[in-house]
C-alpha cells in the first residue's frame, strides 16, 4: 500500500536503529569525511521484514537559512509498497477530505496544517536524561535520543483499530527544524493553529514557545531563545554574540572547551561552526536562562547542556553581495508577528 502520513522516523541500516531525519543528519555529519550516506528501511516491522526502503532527503545538507527552504525529511520510495499494517499507511485518510469521526472544524483545520509539515511535533520534553559520553573521542555514534511515539489515548472510534499516535521528542534540533519549516511554509493564520505540549508547562502555541532574543526577559526560562549573531572560537569552545541587544545590553552565549569535550555531538557543532568565514551569521536556538553579568552591562544565555542548543547556518556571504553595512541585521528567520 502507499503511505499517506508524513514519515517521521525510519530504520537506519548502518546504525541499526530507528531515528528521525534530524538525528540522521547529526549522525551523518558526526562521521569523519569522506562521509557515507545511509540506507533507510520503513520503521514498521512488517515492512522492514520485506526490505521496504525509505528515502532520506537532505539529511546530508547542513541546516541553513535559505530563501527556498526545504526541510530534511523522509519520503516513501515509489518502488516499494507498504504493508497494510504499516504505521505510515492511514486508511482513515484515504478518502481525502472525509472528516474523521468526532472531529470538529478546528481539529480538521489543524490536521490539514500538520499534514503540510514533514515532521510535526506534538510533545517536546526538554528533560535531560544523563547521557554524557565517557570517552573524549569515539567513532561509533551512540544511539540518538529518539523515542518511539507514545500512543495517544485509545481511540473511542472502535471501527478504527489504528490508534492515533503523537510525535514526541527530547531533541531540540528536531523541534527547531519543525518550527523553521512551519515558519517558512505556513501562513500566519496556519502557524497560529499549531500548539506544542511541554511536560510541566502544559500546552502552548508553537509560535510562543520560541522567543527572539530582543524580546526575551531576564528570568524567563521556559522558552527557546533565538537570534542571529557571530561566533568566536576559544579552542574547541566558542562564544556566540547576538546581533540584537536586550534592553540595550549585549547578549552572549559561551560554551567552554570542557563543555564541548564532554558532548557526544561536539563534532557536529564544530562542523557547523567551521563555516564561519562563509556565512553572514549563525542563528542560535537555546533553551536556557538569561543571567545579568556582575557588572550589569551584559547578559549571558546559560544552557545546562549542549543538547539544549541548536545552530543554523545563515545565508552564504556570496549570496548576499551587499553585506558591508548590514551587520545590524537581526538574523531573524521569523517574520515579524
Ligand atoms: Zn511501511
Amino acid at each position: 500500500m502507499k503511505t499517506r502520513k508524513s514519515i517521521t522516523r525510519a530504520f537506519c541500516v548502518e546504525l541499526q536503529q530507528e531515528l528521525s531525519i534530524v538525528a540522521a543528519r547529526r549522525e551523518y555529519f558526526s562521521q569523519e569525511p569522506p562521509r557515507a550516506r545511509f540506507n533507510f528501511l520503513c520503521s514498521s516491522e512488517p515492512c522492514r521484514a520485506q526490505g521496504v526502503k525509505i528515502t532520506g532527503v537532505r539529511y546530508d545538507v547542513k541546516p541553513q537559512e535559505h530563501p527556498t527552504f526545504v526541510a530534511a525529511h523522509f519520503r516513501a520510495n515509489p518502488h516499494y509498497e507498504h504493508h497494510a499494517d504499516c504505521e505510515w499507511v492511514d486508511e482513515a485518510d484515504v478518502a481525502e477530505d472525509k472528516p474523521v469521526l468526532e472531529e470538529n472544524d478546528a481539529q480538521t483545520a489543524l490536521r490539514k496544517v500538520k499534514r503540510k509539515l514533514d515532521d510535526y511535533i506534538d510533545v517536546f520534553d526538554p528533560t535531560l536524561k544523563e547521557r554524557t559520553r565517557s570517552a573524549p573521542s569515539r567513532d561509533k555514534p551512540l544511539p540518538p535520543s529518539e523515542e518511539p511515539p507514545a500512543s495517544a489515548t485509545p481511540s473511542s472510534n472502535a471501527s478504527n483499530n489504528r490508534q492515533p499516535t503523537e510525535t514526541r521528542t527530547h531533541n531540540l534540533e528536531r523541534l527547531v527544524d519543525s518550527f523553521r519549516q512551519a515558519q517558512a511554509t505556513l501562513s500566519k493564520e496556519e502557524l497560529a493553529l499549531l500548539t506544542l505540549r511541554v511536560p510541566g508547562q502544559g500546552e502552548v502555541t508553537l509560535r510562543s514557545y520560541f522567543r527572539h532574543i530582543k524580546f526575551a526577559q531576564l528570568g524567563d526560562e521556559r522558552r527557546v531563545l533565538y537570534g542571529g549573531g557571530l561566533v568566536e572560537r576559544y579552542g574547541i569552545g566558542f562564544k556566540f554574540t547576538f546581533f540584537d541587544r536586550l534592553q540595550g545590553k549585549q547578549v552572549t552565549l559561551y560554551v567552554s572547551p570542557a563543555q564541548m569535550q564532554a558532548y557526544r555531538s561536539s563534532r557536529y557543532i564544530s562542523e557547523l561552526l567551521s563555516h564561519a568565514d562563509e556565512v553572514r551569521f549563525f542563528t542560535v536556538f537555546a533553551l536556557g536562562t538569561l543571567a545579568l553579568s556582575p557588572s550589569g552591562k551584559s547578559v549571558s544565555v546559560k544552557i545546562e547542556d549542549l543538547r539544549h542548543l541548536a545552530i543554523v547556518l545563515g545565508p552564504a556571504k556570496e549570496a548576499m553581495p551587499d553585506t558591508k553595512n548590514d551587520t545590524g541585521s537581526t538574523g531573524d528567520p521569523v517574520r515579524d508577528a
